[in-house]
């Protein structure tokens, strides 16, 4: 296997550094890519965090899975692992490139375009013909809060198929966005699952521990290595919706991520400092709230309650 400009043979662990620009200040950004390889044939598995430069909780899984030697001494096949492909959202504790642009809407990308869009061609030119299939590890946003969940394309049995090895909590249906990752690796025959868990600049260890748990599936069963692992009864939502805020004001949920609701029932409430009304908050469905809103000073419009039916 060629990353790069370094040949890995088999059996090899290697770390690959692949240039991609110098900060202002001089310092030069290398892209740090772990690789492991098996003695013997098999897929190769490709994760990644921090596509997004905030969500930490991605880049723990993949530094966790590499520090606690889960590709060591794989049975077959590698696994190519990058914990931090946005560094320089990273340091500037954003969500994407400088210039405000998303890689995760700047592929296929190009050699000499902006950084966002030079990182997504080293991706695309380097890594990702090596790989079989992957995991895309993501936090939810800012102030809000995704339950562990799995997001797969359903128009590829492959990426449904790798979202139910995961075995999440939760499995959501997500078409493919134009410019993407997913898409672009789709494209070359290359499912991927989209891992959601916690919220960006934030560090939830139950999130954690779900992606490594899923990390674990995954490779056992790809035959990657045999691990250890407890399996959970993993519900596919369908007809996601956000809830808006009624009025503005501070929130109090009763129930938030992980919770099963009726339509109608009180989820919460918002008031505001003076006590002038009292608003409640009547969930719009029956079904699973995925994502809250862990901001408490609300305005009205916001939103503040992801909830999705059960698929039966
Ligand atoms: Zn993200």
């Amino acid at each position: 296997m060629k990353i790069y400009n370094k040949e890995i043979r088999a059996g090899k662990n290697e770390k690959v550094l692949i240039p991609i620009a110098n900060l202002p200040s001089g310092t030069s950004i290398d892209l740090s890519v772990f690789v492991f390889r098996s003695k013997n044939p098999g897929p190769t598995m490709l994760l990644l965090g921090g596509v997004h430069g905030d969500e930490i909780n991605g880049i723990e899984i993949v530094r966790k899975a590499i520090a606690e030697d889960y590709f060591k001494n794989l049975s077959c096949g590698a696994v190519i692992a990058i914990p931090l492909l946005n560094e320089f959202g990273f340091i500037q504790i954003s969500r994407e490139f400088p210039g405000g642009k998303d890689i995760n809407r700047s592929f296929p990308g190009t050699k000499g375009g902006s950084l966002a869009s030079r990182v997504a061609y080293t991706l695309r030119k380097y890594i990702l013909p090596n790989a079989d299939f992957g995991i895309d590890y993501h936090t939810g946003g800012n102030m809000i809060y995704n339950y562990p969940q799995a997001r797969y394309y359903g128009g590829n049995p492959e990426s449904a198929s790798l979202a139910k090895e995961f075995n999440m909590p939760y499995a959501i249906e997500s078409s493919l966005i134009k410019k993407s990752i997913r898409k672009t690796a789709h494209d070359k025959g290359i499912p991927m699952v989209v891992f959601e868990g916690g919220e960006s600049s934030r560090i939830d260890k139950y999130s954690i521990e779900e992606g490594l748990r899923g990390l674990r599936n995954i490779m056992a069963s790809k035959g990657l290595k045999s691990m250890e692992h407890t399996a959970v009864k993993t519900q596919i939502l369908t007809n996601g919706k956000w809830q808006r805020a009624g009025r503005s004001g501070i929130m109090n949920l009763f129930h938030e991520s992980g919770s099963y609701v009726e339509k109608g029932q009180i989820v919460g409430e918002i008031q505001d400092p003076n006590n002038s009304f009292k608003h409640e908050i009547k969930s719009i469905m029956t079904g699973v709230i995925y994502g809250h809103n862990n901001n408490p000073v609300i305005n009205k419009g916001d939103a503040i309650l992801h909830i999705a039916e059960i698929k039966h």
